[in-house]
């Protein structure tokens, strides 16, 4: 307000000052991440409640800061986004998330799919299809092991590239998510034209299973039914969410009832031994 004394008024300006300093120290730390190893990749089982197994896990980024420790995601990736970082950083997990499912399945354990999640800028700012295709080919992956996760917010996008991007995968075998589904700001035509595969219920609407919050839940799984279109559901925590989709046909979970995101290590041993 106007009555802000000049004193005050300074404080407010250090204090963004140093919110400044401390975001371009995130910054110049990030172009180093990659580069320095210090970027790490966690696995968050996706199973299914029906056979109680794993079919796939979902790649997870996180930093393993030199100083600050382990940052999560919601910290940087905004960051990575804004700087285009995320494209090089995007390219880095995608290829270690299929190696990793990869030397799984080598190594004989049961054949799971990996999740990544891709940003808008890694649609604009480079050859994403190339990209992956690649790096398919380098891995030796097939590509129906790989799932892309997309948000509706690059849905609202709708532009040329992304829509070709988008059925190229798909060409290639690709099945494509639409995470967080539910919470965006794109109408439902969009389900029609684009080649999705699989609706992801945002874990907003699981978590607290309010009247309204099931209400959305029930539509979204007959909307996935009624379209032939894959349903999972994620942030399911508790036994009675597990219940409640279950008896709902909706077998795909994610969730920390069954699993935390962990490292390929732990993922192995829980699962596979
Ligand atoms: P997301 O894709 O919606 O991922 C789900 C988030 O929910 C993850 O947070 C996961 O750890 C968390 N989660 C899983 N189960 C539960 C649960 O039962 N309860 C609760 N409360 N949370 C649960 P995380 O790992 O912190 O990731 C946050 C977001 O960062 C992701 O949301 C995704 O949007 C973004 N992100 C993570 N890795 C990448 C990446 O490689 N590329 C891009 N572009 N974005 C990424
Ligand atoms: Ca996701
Ligand atoms: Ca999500
Ligand atoms: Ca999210």
């Amino acid at each position: 307000s106007k009555e802000i004394s000049g004193n005050s008024y300074h404080f407010f300006s250090e204090e963004m000052d140093n919110r400044t300093f401390e975001s371009i120290k995130l910054e110049n730390d990030l172009y180093k991440a990659l580069e320095q190893n210090e970027l790490v990749i966690f696995y968050q089982p996706q199973i299914n409640s029906k056979t109680n197994s794993i079919e796939g896990v979902e790649a997870l980024l996180r930093w393993n800061h030199p100083e600050k420790g382990m940052i999560s995601p919601d910290k940087f990736i905004p960051i990575a986004e804004e700087t285009g970082l995320i494209v090089s950083i995007g390219e880095w997990i995608l290829k270690e998330a299929c190696k990793q499912v990869k030397a799984w399945h080598d190594q004989g354990y049961p054949l799971i799919s990996v999740s990544v999640n891709l940003s808008v800028r890694q649609f604009e700012q480079s050859n994403l299809f190339s990209i992956v295709k690649n790096v398919l080919n380098e891995v030796g992956l097939s590509p129906k092991y790989i799932h892309l996760e997309l948000t509706e917010n690059l849905i609202v996008k709708n532009t040329e590239l992304i829509v070709e991007t988008m059925k190229q995968l798909k060409g290639l075998g690709i099945s494509i998510a639409i995470d967080d589904f539910g919470t965006g700001y794109s109408s439902l035509g969009y389900l029609k034209n684009l080649p999705i595969s699989t609706l992801k219920i945002d874990k907003s609407f699981i978590q607290d299973m309010t009247k309204d919050d099931a209400a959305i839940t029930n539509t979204i799984i007959t909307l996935a039914k009624n379209l032939n279109l894959n349903v999972i559901a994620e942030g399911v925590e508790k036994k009675e969410q597990v219940d409640f989709l279950y008896a709902r046909d909706c077998y795909m979970m994610q969730g920390y009832f069954f699993s935390r995101p962990m490292i390929a290590e732990d993922i192995a041993q829980k699962y596979f031994y």
